[in-house]
C-alpha cells in the first residue's frame, strides 16, 4: 500500500496560499501588487520544493526530467550522470551497423539537452538509501529526496564471456576500447564503437566468402544472452544484412551461419518467437540453444557450454546486460536483476516514491525506447497526483517496441506488443507480423525526430 505523506500535500499548500494571498488583497492595492498569483510558481517556492533525483541521464532519465520540470509546479530535480556525452538515439546503432546512416551525429553534448530549472551533476551515484531516500554523491555526501527515481539503463557485461572485457554502457568506451573489440572477427551493434566498425566488418566477410571454396564454409555465429536484453532484434537485422549482402553477391552458400540462444528464444514474445524462427529458416540460419562462455580470439575459437570449443570465422556478440551493481546493494533488484518494480506504477514493490524507468525497470515489457516514451508520461502523472493529494490512475500497459530490419525488401517489420502479448502496429491497417516499407521510410527517415525531439524533450 502506498504510504501515506505526513506533509502538508501542496494542492492544500495552494488553497493556503491562495486564501494568504486574498487576505493580502484586502489589506490595500500596494500590498496586492506584491502578492505572487496564488498559484504561480513564485508563491509555490516559499513553502515547499518537490526535491527529485534522477539518476542516469540516457533517454529515459532526460525524458523524464523534461516532462517533470513541466508537470510539478515547484519541482527541483536533480539529474546525476557522470558521462559528458550521450548516445540517446541507440536505435541508430543498427542503422549504423547496418551501412544506412553514417556515424555522424549520434552522440551528442549532453549539456545541449538539459531541460531548464534541471540540476545536472556530473557524477555517479555511488549508493542509495531506499528507506531513508538518501543518495550518496562521489564525494561520499548523502543527499535526501522527496522522490528517486532510477533510470541507469544496462551494463553491456562483456566481462562474463571469458576472454573479453568490459562493463560499459552503449556510448562508453569509444576512445578506449578493450583490445577485442577491434578484432576484424568480433563485432557487436550494441556500443558506439562496435557499431561504427560493424558495417565494414560484413563486407570483409563477404570478400572472404569470395576467396572461400565451396566445400569448406565459413562459419559465423550470431550469440544472444537470455531474451530480457535491450532491442534483442538489432542482431537479428545485423545477421539479415549479412544474409542479403551474401545473396546479392551469390555466396549465401558458402557460409553457415548460426544463431545460438541461450534461452531458446528470439522474442519474449510467442507470436513473433514464432515469426523470427519462419523468417531465420527462409534465411538458412540454424538456431541452436546454447550458451557463449568463452572466446579466444587469438586462435579464433568460441566456447559453447554444451557444444564446446567451436572455429569461427566471424562471431557477433549480444552481451549479458546488467543493472549496475550499487542497486544490488541497495536491495532494490529483482530475481532477473532488474529494479523490482510494479508492473503498473512503475513504483518500487518494497519503498514508495522510489521509481525505475527504462532498460533498468523490471517490468516484464521489450527494453525500448518506445517503452520508455510511455514510462514517462505514467511516472510524471504518478508523482503529480500523489504530490497534489490526488490518487494516482495511471497505469502502464506494457507497451514497448522493436525494429527488425528487413534488407532485402527495403522493409522494417516493427515488434510490438503490450503486457497482454497482442502483437500490436504502430500502424494502424498494417500487419504486425509483416515486414513493410512504410516502416522502413519511418525507422531511416522520421524516427529519429520524433525520438530526439518529442520523446528525448518530454513531449511525446
Ligand atoms: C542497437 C540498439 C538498437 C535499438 N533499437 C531500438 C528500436 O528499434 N526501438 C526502440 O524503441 N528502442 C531501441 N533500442 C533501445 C533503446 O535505445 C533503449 O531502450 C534506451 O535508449 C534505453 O535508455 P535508458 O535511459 O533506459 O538507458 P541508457 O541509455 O543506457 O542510459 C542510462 C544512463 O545512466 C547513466 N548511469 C549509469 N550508472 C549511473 C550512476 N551510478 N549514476 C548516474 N548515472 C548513471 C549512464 O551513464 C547512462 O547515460 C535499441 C538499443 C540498441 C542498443
Amino acid at each position: 500500500m502506498r504510504k501515506e505523506t505526513t506533509r502538508m500535500n501542496r494542492r492544500q499548500m495552494l488553497k493556503l496560499t491562495a486564501a494568504a494571498g486574498a487576505g493580502v488583497v484586502l489589506m490595500g492595492s500596494e500590498a496586492k501588487a506584491n502578492t505572487p498569483k496564488a498559484n504561480s510558481k513564485e508563491a509555490i517556492s516559499k513553502k515547499e520544493p518537490l526535491r527529485i533525483a534522477i539518476i542516469g541521464g540516457g533517454m529515459a532519465g532526460t525524458a523524464l526530467a523534461y516532462r517533470l520540470s513541466r508537470a510539478i509546479t515547484y519541482p527541483l530535480i536533480t539529474l546525476y550522470e557522470p558521462q559528458e556525452r550521450s548516445c540517446w538515439y541507440q536505435p541508430g546503432l543498427t542503422m549504423v551497423g547496418t551501412g544506412l546512416w553514417p556515424m555522424a551525429d549520434l552522440a551528442y553534448d549532453r549539456e545541449d539537452y538539459i531541460p531548464e530549472h534541471v540540476t545536472l551533476k556530473k557524477e555517479p551515484v555511488g549508493a542509495i538509501d531506499a528507506r531513508t531516500h538518501t543518495v550518496t554523491e562521489a564525494d561520499g555526501k548523502e543527499v535526501q529526496y522527496d522522490y528517486i527515481i532510477v533510470a541507469t539503463g544496462l551494463q553491456l557485461d562483456y566481462y562474463a564471456i571469458e576472454g573479453l572485457g568490459g562493463n560499459f554502457t552503449s556510448l562508453e568506451r569509444m576512445e578506449t576500447p578493450e583490445a577485442w573489440m577491434d578484432d576484424e572477427a568480433i563485432g557487436s551493434v550494441y556500443h558506439l564503437h562496435g557499431s561504427f566498425r560493424l558495417s565494414v566488418q560484413l563486407d570483409a566477410l563477404v570478400e572472404k566468402a569470395q576467396k572461400a571454396s565451396n566445400t569448406q564454409k565459413l562459419q559465423v555465429f550470431f550469440t544472444q544472452p537470455t531474451i530480457r536484453t535491450k532491442s534483442p532484434a538489432a542482431a537479428k537485422s545485423v545477421l539479415l544484412t549479412l544474409t542479403q549482402r551474401l545473396e546479392e553477391a551469390g555466396l549465401r552458400e558458402r557460409v553457415g551461419i548460426t544463431l545460438v540462444a541461450e534461452d531458446g528464444k528470439l522474442s519474449q514474445n510467442d507470436a513473433y518467437d514464432k515469426r523470427y524462427r519462419t523468417l531465420m529458416k527462409k534465411k538458412g540460419v540454424r538456431i541452436v540453444k546454447d550458451r557463449l562462455s568463452a572466446v579466444d580470439a587469438k586462435n579464433k575459437k568460441a566456447t559453447f557450454k554444451s557444444a564446446g570449443a567451436l572455429p569461427y570465422d566471424f562471431l557477433h556478440i549480444t552481451p549479458p546486460m546488467r543493472a549496475a551493481a550499487f542497486l544490488e546493494s541497495a536491495g532494490l533488484l529483482d530475481d532477473a536483476g532488474f529494479v523490482d518494480v510494479d508492473k503498473g506504477t512503475l513504483e518500487h514493490k518494497k519503498y514508495p516514491k522510489l521509481f525505475a524507468i527504462g532498460d533498468v525497470a523490471g517490468c516484464n515489457t521489450l527494453k525500448s525506447a518506445s517503452a520508455i516514451s510511455e514510462q514517462v508520461k505514467i511516472i510524471t502523472d504518478t508523482i503529480r497526483a500523489i504530490d497534489e493529494g490526488e490518487k494516482p490512475k495511471a497505469h502502464y500497459d506494457g507497451y514497448g517496441s522493436d525494429t527488425l530490419l528487413c534488407p532485402e525488401k527495403s522493409a522494417a517489420l516493427i515488434e510490438a506488443w503490450d503486457y497482454k502479448g497482442n502483437p500490436l502496429s504502430p500502424m494502424i491497417s498494417l500487419d504486425p507480423m509483416q515486414c513493410h516499407g512504410l516502416y522502413w521510410y519511418t525507422v531511416r527517415y522520421l524516427a529519429k525526430s520524433y525520438m530526439m525531439q518529442g520523446v528525448l524533450r518530454g513531449w511525446a
